[in-house]
C-alpha cells in the first residue's frame, strides 16, 4: 500500500496517531482529564477521552517515526512542556493592560518545525478516515501541505497560516475538551478550528479574503509565537462565534 506522505509502495504502520497525546494535555495547568465532544452528535453525547485517536495503513515507519516524530518531539519538549534550562526557547507571558490582550510569546522557537508541526496536524485529520475527523476536507491543498512537510518546507509565512489562542470561560463553556475539528467556508476562505483542551488552533487554508486574525497573530519568520490568553467575555464570544452556541445547548457538561 502507498503511504500517504511518501506515497511510496511500503508496509504501513498498523498504528499510526493522528493527534499526538501530548496535546491533549494542558499547555498550562497541568494533567486534567478531557472531554471530547462529537458536534455532530445530535444527543451532544460527551465521554472522556484517554487517548488519541490512531488508524491502521496510513503511514510508513520512515515517515511516522522519522519526518513526524521528529516534528512531534520539538512541539513536545519546546511548545508543550515548561522550556528546559538549557532551551534556548524562552516562554514569558505579558499583561500589559488596556486595550492589549495578555499573551504568552515564545521567542526562538523555530518557524519551521513548529509550523510543520501544526500543519501536519491538520493534514493527518485530512487522511484520517475516522468519523471524528471528517468535517476536515484540504483539498487540493493537502497535495501542496503533504510536501511542505516531507521537503521540511514550511514556506512563506502568508501561507496556511496557524494561530492559537488560548481560550479560558472558566467553566462557562466546555473549553477544556477536545472538540472535532471543523472546517468551515466563509466569503471564498476557508480555514479550520481545532478545540483541544483550552487551545483553538485556527488553519488558514485559502489565500483570499482571510479573516484578520490569521494577519495578525499566525506564527512568524522571526521564531516568535504569540498564544492570545482570552478571559471571561472574550473567551466566551470567541468560544460562540467559532463552536457555536449550538454546542453549548447540545453537550450536557453542566455549569
Ligand atoms: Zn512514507
Amino acid at each position: 500500500m502507498k503511504c500517504k506522505l511518501c506515497l511510496h509502495e511500503k508496509p504501513l504502520l498498523k498504528r499510526s496517531h493522528i493527534v499526538p497525546n501530548f496535546m491533549y494535555k494542558s499547555m498550562f495547568n497541568g494533567g486534567k482529564r478531557l472531554v471530547s465532544i462529537n458536534t455532530n452528535d445530535i444527543g451532544g453525547k460527551v465521554k472522556f477521552m484517554q487517548t488519541g485517536y490512531t488508524e491502521s495503513n496510513l503511514l510508513c515507519a520512515n515517515c511516522d517515526n522519522g519526518i513526524l516524530s521528529r516534528l512531534e518531539r520539538f512541539a513536545s519538549l519546546n511548545i508543550y512542556s515548561e522550556p528546559s534550562a538549557n532551551s534556548l526557547v524562552t516562554r514569558k507571558e505579558y499583561d500589559e493592560g488596556g486595550e492589549i490582550i495578555p499573551y504568552i510569546r515564545f521567542e526562538n522557537l523555530d518557524y519551521t518545525n513548529a509550523k510543520l508541526f501544526f500543519l501536519s496536524i491538520i493534514w493527518r485529520c485530512h487522511i484520517s478516515k475516522l468519523e471524528v475527523f471528517s468535517d476536515v476536507n484540504l483539498g487540493e491543498h493537502a497535495e501542496q501541505i503533504r510536501r511542505m512537510i516531507l521537503d521540511n518546507d514550511a514556506g512563506d509565512e502568508k501561507r496556511y497560516e496557524v494561530v492559537l489562542i488560548h481560550i479560558d470561560t472558566d467553566g462557562s463553556r466546555p473549553s477544556k475538551a477536545v472538540i472535532d475539528p471543523r472546517q468551515y467556508t466563509s466569503e471564498g476562505n476557508t480555514f479550520c478550528i481545532f478545540h483541544i483542551n483550552e487551545i483553538m488552533y485556527h488553519f488558514n487554508i485559502s489565500e483570499h479574503n482571510k479573516i484578520d486574525l490569521f494577519t495578525k497573530a499566525s506564527i512568524q519568520k522571526d521564531n516568535i509565537m504569540d498564544i492570545a490568553k482570552l478571559k471571561g467575555k472574550w473567551a466566551r464570544m470567541h468560544f460562540d462565534m467559532y463552536m457555536g452556541r449550538k454546542l453549548l445547548m447540545k453537550s450536557n457538561i453542566k455549569h
